[in-house]
């Protein structure tokens, strides 16, 4: 017989992973804090528990997808004593020390312990392009690859069980940053009567563009040599800063975005440097 699959959350993603786990034949049991979200999985095929402790009753793998750290604490501490010898797998969006706060709670509980960081929308989940970070115990990671891979492309890496969070936390400020500026310049063309549908087009071809700049400054950062050969100067970048947040302050938009890149860079060459830097992103 095969155990259960415990998914507690059933929110857009809790239910997309559940869904996953249903669509492959898993047995599996759902539990929502609020009850409405869980009889969709129910018609499906999920058996629907009406409590935590209920939820968690058999001996299967238990997955977390709730709001935070908090809700996951919230959650699970009061079910802890059910839990030891249990495999819990954490896909809630975590800090990479709440990750590590979550595995030293659940080491101290006999649980073993695994983080993830989704990667994707709820739409992507079982999909092309769906990619799961994974840190923390690697024979959950190994055990429990076939439930994993149903998701999407699974990576592990290593046993600290903030790295999955570290990473994706690295990735989400690159997407967080690059949807500010796309923002920003729609704002500036839109002031030229520009549809941001028509600037979304070139500004995603042109950024596709951009990326393979990034294996260039990468090998930058990894040689630590910011001598600056073959690099653009920190001048040549500090003139076109100075340029963009004149023509955003010509075009009546805030250049709120662009100020703390020209602080850090002006920080830079008040420091002596004149070249490509990159450590001035780092704390030390
Ligand atoms: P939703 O807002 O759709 O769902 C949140 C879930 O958390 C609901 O099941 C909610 O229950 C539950 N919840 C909130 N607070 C508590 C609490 N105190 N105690 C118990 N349950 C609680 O969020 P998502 O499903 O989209 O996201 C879930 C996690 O997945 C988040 O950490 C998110 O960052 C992560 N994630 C989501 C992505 C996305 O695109 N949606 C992408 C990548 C990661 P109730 O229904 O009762 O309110």
């Amino acid at each position: 017989m095969t155990t259960s699959t415990t998914f507690l959350g059933l929110g857009a993603m809790g239910s997309a992973l559940a869904a996953a786990a249903l669509d492959a034949g898993r047995p599996t049991v759902v539990w929502n804090r609020t009850p409405r979200r869980a009889p969709a999985l129910g018609e499906r095929g999920a058996t629907v528990a009406g409590s935590v402790e209920e939820a968690v009753a058999g001996d299967g793998v238990i997955v977390a997808c709730l709001l935070d750290h908090r809700s996951v604490q919230g959650v699970l501490d009061p079910v802890a004593g059910n839990l030891s010898g249990r495999t819990v797998i954490n896909l809630t969006t975590t800090t990479p020390n709440e990750s590590r706060e979550l595995a030293a709670w659940a080491a101290e509980r006999g649980i073993t312990f695994l983080d993830g960081a989704i990667l994707a929308v709820p739409e992507m989940i079982g999909g092309a392009g769906s990619v799961i970070f994974y840190s923390g115990s690697a024979t959950a990671f190994e055990q429990h690859s076939a439930l994993l891979d149903r998701w999407g492309e699974s990576t592990y890496l290593g046993p600290d069980a903030g790295m999955a969070s570290l990473y994706d936390m690295a990735m989400l400020t690159g997407m967080y940053t690059m949807f500010a500026g796309f923002m920003h310049g729609a704002a500036m063309v839109g002031t030229a009567g520009v549809p941001a549908t028509e600037f979304a087009e070139r500004q995603a071809a042109f950024l596709a563009a951009m990326t393979g700049g990034l294996a260039g400054l990468a090998a930058v950062i990894d040689a630590k040599d910011y001598t600056g050969k073959g690099q653009q100067s920190l001048r040549f970048t500090e003139t076109a800063l100075a340029a963009l947040m004149r023509a955003s302050s010509d075009a009546g938009v805030d250049a709120k975005v662009l100020k703390p890149v020209h602080d850090i860079v002006r920080r830079q060459i008040a420091g002596g440097s004149a070249t490509r830097a990159p450590p001035a992103f780092s704390r030390n």
